[in-house]
């Protein structure tokens, strides 16, 4: 795909011939939105405790081998296996982790050695202590162990100079236990992505008071931040703000002066009090599309000032959908994190029909469940309406059904993508 700059594609969406902004498939939204997120600039020296969930913005090479010298890894008996003569041998001492043996072992002669305890001079293979029998200060080997066997050698895990983590890396448990191991204790991260969002419409009451007809209370900017938070960026919640021209033009430029990445809910469809439509046109540089996807179909994502700028549907369980299929992944490359795969898919059977009409992606909510043979297999969670919330609080899974495929029955292999992971 060419590289268009945003004013072109606004002013003339045509510049590409096969852009159709009525009906934007997932994927070359996706590929839009990505040509125009460059990583923060900024970083900062973090202790290693803080940079869990961070991003890497440096390389790190390994100052040492490790394991920085050959150790046992059993509870055993330490010999030569050259100079084995039988099944005999006299045990001359101990080796502990952390406190060597400091002698020499010579031939006939072994030491008793405890997991993780340097190989002593002269020794090069471990029998484990369930195949020895001892009577005093000797030993006999009930089975003798191939050479070399149960020693972990000097840079078997990460040679000196090796690169061990890449800049871009998003640090999970192994890569602090890992660094640790290593004994570096700060490293350079990227600088939280500063995220600011409110929610749009005159009917949005905020938790704590009471509803009456024809409200709502405004759960969008409760997932927002459930899902804001999970990726470990700096918050702004700036509330939500009534269908008035002049609080919406405030409150977004207020976004978007002290935020990278202002997101809003509500206000980006069709045939609306179109607020946020004329705003965005005025002070920012904005694409809106239809695309064709369920739920989730109206997005706008374009700059407001310096901020990127995402403009979310209303409906709860589009905002949802099209976060984590459009904004995750932004931010992600936004935060500093390297390209990385797509989330994993697999496919599974799905045990319930499905209704779906082909020429648009569904994301419909599902259950992953493992049948009474233990088989994994997924379910729909029930009603798919873009406003049914508990649809999603019932989901371990999205059900992702791609634009060729149409109604499918029970039976069906379908393609899931985890909600939950481990990390
Ligand atoms: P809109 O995109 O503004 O037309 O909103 C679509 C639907 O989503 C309407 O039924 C709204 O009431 C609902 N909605 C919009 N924003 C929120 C919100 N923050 N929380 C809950 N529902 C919302
Ligand atoms: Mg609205």
């Amino acid at each position: 795909m060419t590289k268009p700059s945003l004013s072109q594609l606004i002013s003339d969406p045509s510049c590409l011939d096969d852009y159709d902004p009525n009906s934007m498939p997932v994927e070359k939204a996706r590929q839009f939105i990505k040509q125009f997120l460059e990583p923060v600039a900024e970083t900062e020296m973090l202790v290693l405790h803080e940079s869990l969930g961070r991003i890497l913005a440096q390389d790190i090479l390994s100052p040492a081998n490790v394991p920085n010298y050959d150790n046992s890894a059993m509870d055993g008996y330490a010999f030569n296996a050259q100079n084995l003569n039988g099944t005999q041998l006299k045990v001359i001492g101990t080796a502990f982790a952390g406190k060597a043996f400091s002698g020499k072992v010579a031939a006939g002669e072994c030491v008793r050695i405890m997991t993780g305890a340097v190989m002593p001079q002269g020794t090069d293979t471990v029998a484990v202590q369930e195949k020895v029998l001892r009577d005093g200060d000797m030993i006999s080997l009930s089975e003798i162990p191939k050479p070399h066997a149960n020693v972990r050698y000097a840079g078997e895990d990460l040679k000196q100079g090796q690169c061990v983590l890449s800049a871009g890396q998003l640090m999970r448990p192994a890569d602090l236990g890992l660094l640790a191991s290593l004994g570096i204790a700060s490293i350079k991260a990227y600088r939280k992505l500063k995220v600011a969002f409110f929610s749009t419409g005159d009917e949005l009451v905020a938790i704590g008071k009471p509803l009456t007809t024809g409200q709502v209370y405004d759960s969008n900017r409760y997932t927002l931040f459930g899902m804001l938070s999970r990726l470990g960026v700096e918050i702004t919640d700036l509330g939500a703000i009534a269908d008035d021209p002049a609080v919406l033009e405030k409150t977004l430029l207020h976004a978007a002066e002290q935020a990278d990445v202002v997101i809003t809910s509500g206000g980006v469809s069709v045939g609306e009090a179109d607020y946020m439509k004329q705003l965005l046109s005025r002070h920012g540089q904005v694409m809106f599309w239809k695309i064709a996807m369920k739920p989730g179909r109206p997005l706008a994502y374009g700059k407001v000032g310096k901020a990127h700028y995402f403009g979310l549907p209303g409906n709860p369980v589009a905002v949802m959908v099209t976060f984590y299929q459009f904004v995750r992944d932004a931010l992600l490359s936004l935060m500093g994190k390297a390209a990385t795969p797509p989330l994993p898919m697999f496919k599974v059977e799905c045990t319930a029909p499905i209704k779906k009409l082909s020429g648009r992606t569904e994301f419909q909510r599902g259950i992953l469940f493992t049948d009474e043979h233990g088989i994994w297999k997924v379910k729909p969670t029930g009603a798919q309406g873009s406003a049914i919330l508990s649809s999603m609080s019932l989901a371990n899974c999205f059900i992702v059904l791609d634009e060729s495929v149409g109604n499918l029955e029970a039976g069906a292999l379908v393609q899931v993508q985890l909600l939950d992971g481990i990390i």
